[in-house]
């Protein structure tokens, strides 16, 4: 666009300017900051209403209650949020881009690690699976990690019922 003479004339020719609201100016009234939410909806301005329509709305996940609970051990609960995405950097991930061969467990030396044999198949963490006895009958059979995390999600919604009601 050419700035000079006329140009209030193409100004108003621009159709997109012909749809803008003349603002009815109150002398008597202080300004007001507003914000038009993602709905079209004119309302005050607050942070948390910008942060709600700018912010990425992703889906809930089962898993977010048993993850980011109310004190969990931030080193544990990112680890965990890795793994339930299927994200930990595992040797069978690595193997994927940089095969070297002879990758093994760090914790039992009997195979590759993987998400899989962290969570159940690997001789340590069976130990581990073995002390927590009385949690494995609460949770009843699982098979897999997600399995495990969403048994853990519908478990604690239970106990939550159970204690509220
Ligand atoms: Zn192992």
């Amino acid at each position: 666009m050419e700035f000079g003479p006329g140009l209030l004339d193409r100004l108003d020719s621009n159709h997109i300017l012909r749809t803008v609201e003349v603002p009815n100016i109150q002398l008597d009234d202080n300004d007001k900051v507003m914000w038009l939410s993602n709905m079209n909806k004119k309302m005050s301005f607050s942070t948390e209403q910008t942060w709600m329509d700018l912010r990425t709305n992703w889906p809930n996940v089962v898993w977010k209650n048993v993850v980011w609970y109310s004190r969990f051990i931030p080193k544990h609960a990112f680890i965990l949020w890795l793994a339930v995405q299927g994200k930990l950097m595992t040797q069978d991930r690595i193997a994927r881009w940089q095969s070297k061969g002879g990758i093994q467990c760090a914790l039992c030396k009997i195979s590759a690690d993987s998400h899989e044999h962290l969570s159940f198949q690997c001789e340590y963490a069976r130990g581990v699976w073995n002390e927590l006895e009385p949690l494995k009958y609460r949770l009843g059979i699982v098979y897999d990690l997600q399995d495990l995390v969403s048994s853990i999600a519908i478990l604690e919604k239970c106990e939550k019922y159970r204690i509220g009601g």
